[in-house]
């Protein structure tokens, strides 16, 4: 579904973050990317989101070349992912219902079938009776389900997320990779970036290993907790 082809990344400021990164996950596919902070991890996330561009190199969205896109050509590779960013990033000033709603409001999604297609989003974080709450007035562990549930609340095919236990303590962080365990076993493919080895090598998935700029891969098939 996702081929980097020799990709690399330099910043002008801080040289090659990513040197020849070849990689592929495949439909339906669970990976964690891991590594020290500073490894790259969230600049290879927002290559493989279209956030940025590599340097060198290409990236494969289902077998079409997506490097240096058109403007215009983005959107309808991004309704395909869904975003988890470590702090979560929710609108405090609405309530629980409309965050999730945001992205189908955005999209023009039929005012209609937004109802519907929130709520099934927060029935799979466990968060429905909750659609009124005011994001500030939940943990830090519902905020970040709240996160999850805009993230998919479109159905992406992809999800990829940036530490999203960053802010969590150690059993609520369990929790939070169980729920992407959960979307990689109906299809959906899933990346998530964490430097926390200890907790990634619980969950027993394929595991990239990100280290000055290069990768090194290990591949454990088990999903038992
Ligand atoms: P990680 O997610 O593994 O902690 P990052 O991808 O955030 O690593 O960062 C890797 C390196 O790239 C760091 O040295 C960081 O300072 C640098 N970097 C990231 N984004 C930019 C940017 N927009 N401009 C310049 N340097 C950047």
């Amino acid at each position: 579904m996702i081929r980097l082809q020799n990709v690399a990344k330099r910043y002008a400021k801080s040289g090659e973050v990513l040197a020849h990164i070849d990689m592929q996950l495949d439909q339906g596919e669970m990976c964690f990317l891991t590594g020290p902070s500073g490894a790259g991890k969230s600049t290879l996330l927002k290559l493989i989101a279209l956030i940025d561009s590599p340097t060198r190199g290409n990236i494969y969205f289902n077998q079409r070349k997506v490097t240096n896109l058109s403007r215009k050509k983005i959107p309808h590779f991004r309704k395909q992912m869904g975003l988890v960013f470590q702090d979560h990033r929710l609108l405090n000033d609405r309530n629980v219902f409309e965050n999730v709603a945001l992205p189908l409001r955005i999209t023009g999604h039929s005012p209609r079938d937004i109802p519907r297609r929130v709520r099934a989003a927060l029935d799979k974080v466990n968060l429905l009776k909750k659609e009124k709450a005011e994001p500030i007035s939940l943990s830090g562990g519902e905020q970040q389900r709240v996160g999850i549930a805009r993230a998919i609340v479109h159905k992406p095919r992809l999800l990829l997320a940036d530490e999203p236990t960053g802010n969590l303590d150690p059993e609520l962080s369990i929790e939070i990779m169980n729920l992407f365990l959960e979307f990689g076993r109906v299809g959906v493919t899933v990346l998530v970036a964490s430097h926390d080895m200890q907790l990634i090598s619980r969950l027993q998935q394929r595991i990239v290993h990100l280290q000055n700029g290069h990768i090194q891969e290990s591949n454990l098939v088990s999903d038992e907790i």
